[in-house]
């Protein structure tokens, strides 16, 4: 007999008889197993062999299939699960199938098929030459880019047929007359395997590097959480390579996360330019045969070292002496749907159980790690220099009140602007709005555009001549006249990345602007093309969203202005204020990382506010302290600790019924210590014709609320509205909404 978990939305594990044939087969947990589950056949998965069952004998169905003949996920794989599982209150059977790759999900056949890839061959390529050598063939042209700019986004070496037609048609001649000009190269394999022999020498690190490196050090042989607080450009990259390097000398594997793709390539790159060792990369970029090859690669230790974004943490590495988790603050770590677990948290609690150390690392630490720190759970290590010795910008808050704007831009700004350009600056914008204008409004009756679907407004694209919804995607043609009064005296309100493209492209029409956001870089290759532009100087004013705040290194930005702080400053999201300061040093440290000094422009209509007060004057760590001391004050992560059960329908009143009939199990039980507010609707009542209300949860101790979610959350599958809603319980939720 086995206790299996089943990838299906109930708390309980199923118990599942042997079948005589297989009686004899050794069993271990976290094997496949294919079973019959209603009237569905289901891959679930092996949790203990157990003697026997509490249900009587004729309602044990039989194992149809042992798909593995050893545990794939390993125990410590599946004991770091069922640990989140727990944690997150969530589905153990379906918990398990998050973590696994999807690859296992659909196929019987664990064995990693090989594939074909194709790739450019670094030997042959000059790029003049190549694209004078292809000037008549543009198709040849087109592939070679393609496989050019996808080594560079992703850190990947080589596309496959299933990646290439996703992208393009009818690649194959092309690829075919690629190969006998000998400017690409074709294998077949699992994965790729990144390696070549090290070639830049190691940093001679400075003081305060090295001392991080020592002290870290002293704790290799067990379990210690290392919090590298470093300004940006301090070196906080070498630090880890240090460490990597004498780990992965000793034989040890090391698992890097990040936050992005879009990460990658840089990070991948120095790595392996610096450790003589075997690389995989695991991202969302890569198809489900990909990333479980790379995952196989880890597991049997053909790989080393392994960087990849949040599921990676899920990945088996026998040999594992460190976790690196870099820009540990970045919200993405945190999975929103489904299984909502943190991988940066998940990572500790992995290190712990592994009893190795784990670097977080960041510029802009997480509130939670500060605290951690200041309760001394965590060692905390300061970079306060550059390591190039760079000075850091310098910070001015650009008073909107009273000023003329054009488009939301004040004259200071515009002629800060054209002095940059002037001495052959680089500058960058920053708004947090894709689109042309958050909305159109008519000037005869006020009529707004609204979407039919979501409480809030459709955003005006221009060059698409759509409005569109950034809540649930809605898409319609931007009429030119008004669906009330048919006037069409119709206004763009506010502005977003588009207009502000447009405005300055006409103030400055010697400049190339270019827009980098996730409208102008939908196309694969076109985020590398327009990144390039931006290193080469070629564009002299980036306009983009929150996708250029991270990790892209521009050396000849100047001025880096941000236009849109208020909102921020007065949102009902209680960590809006911790994004915004994160936001403004990040963005910040993009600003004369090279030869030139650089110069930051805040735009606000509350320059006195004490967040940008103590930004400026104080710096980050002085901002975070007070935002700590705030949080306490309120109740908020991370001195107290949340949870929120969200519930969604179509029809409200079956949401608001579901969450009474939550509240009412409650009722009689004694909480000291437990906080339980609402039902209440969310801050965005209807979303995607979805009406949504929620419960929050709140204490100081999180074993009570743990005890209490462990006892509540199981029996809400059982409610008689559950049938009718969309519910889901989020713990240490990232946003309230
Ligand atoms: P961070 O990760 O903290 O932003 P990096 O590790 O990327 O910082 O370092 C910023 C820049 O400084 C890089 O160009 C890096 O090569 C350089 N750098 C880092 N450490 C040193 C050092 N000890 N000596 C000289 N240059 C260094
Ligand atoms: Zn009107
Ligand atoms: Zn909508």
């Amino acid at each position: 007999m086995v206790k299996v978990a089943v990838p299906c939305p109930l708390y309980n594990t199923f118990d599942y008889k042997l079948p005589a044939s297989l009686n004899h087969r050794v069993i271990e947990a976290g094997m496949r197993v294919r079973i019959s589950f209603g009237r569905q056949k289901l891959i679930g998965i092996i949790l203990e062999e157990i003697p026997g069952s509490t249900l009587p004998a004729n309602k044990i169905k039989e194992v149809i299939a042992i798909l593995d003949n050893r545990s794939l996920p390993g125990s410590e794989i599946l004991a770091l699960t069922q640990w989140a599982a727990k944690y997150y209150v969530h589905p153990p059977g379906d918990a398990l199938q998050t973590a696994l790759p999807v690859y296992l999900r659909n196929n019987d056949d664990a064995t990693p098929p090989l594939n074909r890839y194709w790739y450019i061959n670094n030997a042959a390529s000059n790029e003049q030459t190549i694209a004078a050598q292809l000037k008549r063939a543009p198709k040849q042209l087109q592939i070679y880019q393609l496989l050019k700019n996808n080594d560079a986004e992703t850190g990947f070496t080589g596309l496959d047929a299933e990646q290439l037609n996703s992208i393009t048609e009818n690649w194959r001649p092309a690829i075919k007359a690629l190969l006998e000009k000998g400017l690409i190269k074709q294998d077949v394999r699992a994965t790729v395997l990144l390696s070549q022999p090290a070639q830049s020498p190691q940093q001679v690190l400075n003081q305060e590097q090295q001392e991080a490196v020592n002290a870290i050090r002293q704790h290799h042989d067990g379990h210690a959480v290392h919090l590298i607080n470093g300004i940006t450009g301090s070196g906080k990259t070498e630090v880890y390579l240090a460490l990597c390097e004498q780990l992965i000398a000793a034989g040890k594997q090391v698992l890097v996360l990040v936050p992005e793709i879009g990460l990658t390539p840089q990070l991948t790159r120095r790595f392996l330019q610096r450790l003589n060792t075997t690389i995989v990369v695991q991202h969302s970029a890569m198809n489900d045969r990909q990333r479980y090859a790379a995952w196989q690669a880890a597991a049997s230790g053909q790989a080393q070292l392994l960087i990849g974004t949040r599921s990676s943490i899920f990945t088996p590495m026998p040999e594992l002496g460190l976790i690196i988790i870099d820009e540990e603050h970045d919200g993405s770590y945190k999975q929103q749907d489904g299984f909502r677990y943190n991988a940066r948290d998940l990572a500790i609690v992995r290190a712990k159980n592994k009893n190795i150390p784990i670097l977080l690392g960041s510029a802009t630490a997480s509130l939670e790690s500060l605290n951690n720190t200041n309760e001394q759970r965590y060692i905390q290590h300061q970079l306060k220099k550059r390591a190039n010795k760079k000075p850091l910008p310098t910070i001015r808050l650009v008073n909107l009140c009273n000023q003329k704007l054009h488009e939301g831009m004040a004259e200071t700004l515009l002629d800060t602007i054209k002095l940059h350009l002037s001495q052959q600056g680089q500058v960058l914008l920053f708004i947090n709005r894709r689109g042309f204008a958050p909305l159109l409004m008519c000037h005869d009756c006020g009529w707004t555009t609204n979407c039919q679907r979501c409480d809030a407004h459709m955003t005006y694209h221009k060059r698409r001549q759509q409005l569109i919804c950034h809540h649930c995607g809605a898409q319609r043609p931007a009429a030119d006249s008004c669906d009330d009064c048919g006037s069409t005296n119709i206004l763009a309100i506010g502005s977003g990345t588009e207009r502000i493209e447009q405005y300055l492209q006409n103030l400055f029409p010697q400049t190339q602007v270019s827009r980098i956001d996730r409208d102008s870089t939908r196309k694969k290759g076109s985020l590398q093309e327009k990144l390039e532009q931006a290193h080469s100087g070629e564009s002299g004013i980036l306009v983009g969203t929150q996708m250029l705040a991270k990790g892209h290194d521009f050396p000849n930005i100047t001025l880096v202005c941000i236009l849109d702080t208020d909102q921020a400053l007065f949102s009902a999201d209680f960590r809006a204020a911790e994004h915004l300061a994160q936001l403004i040093t990040q963005v910040s440290g993009r600003a004369g990382r090279a030869e030139k000094a650089g110069e930051v422009l805040i735009q606000t209509h509350h320059p006195e506010h004490p967040l940008l007060q103590d930004l400026l004057h104080k710096g980050y760590p002085a901002f975070a302290r007070n935002a700590l001391e705030e949080r306490r004050a309120a109740g908020l992560p991370p001195c107290f600790h949340l949870a929120l059960l969200r519930c969604e329908s179509i029809d409200a009143s079956a949401a608001s019924r579901f969450l009474n009939q939550a509240m009412a199990l409650t009722e009689n039980i004694e909480q000291p210590q437990l906080d339980i507010f609402g039902p209440l609707p969310a801050p965005m009542e209807r979303r995607a014709g979805r009406y949504r209300y929620q419960i929050m949860l709140q204490s100081k101790q999180r074993k009570i609320l743990h005890a209490f979610m462990n006892w509540w959350i199981p029996q809400l599958p059982q409610l008689s509205a559950a049938r009718k809603v969309r519910w889901s319980i989020d713990v240490d939720p990232y946003d309230t909404f």
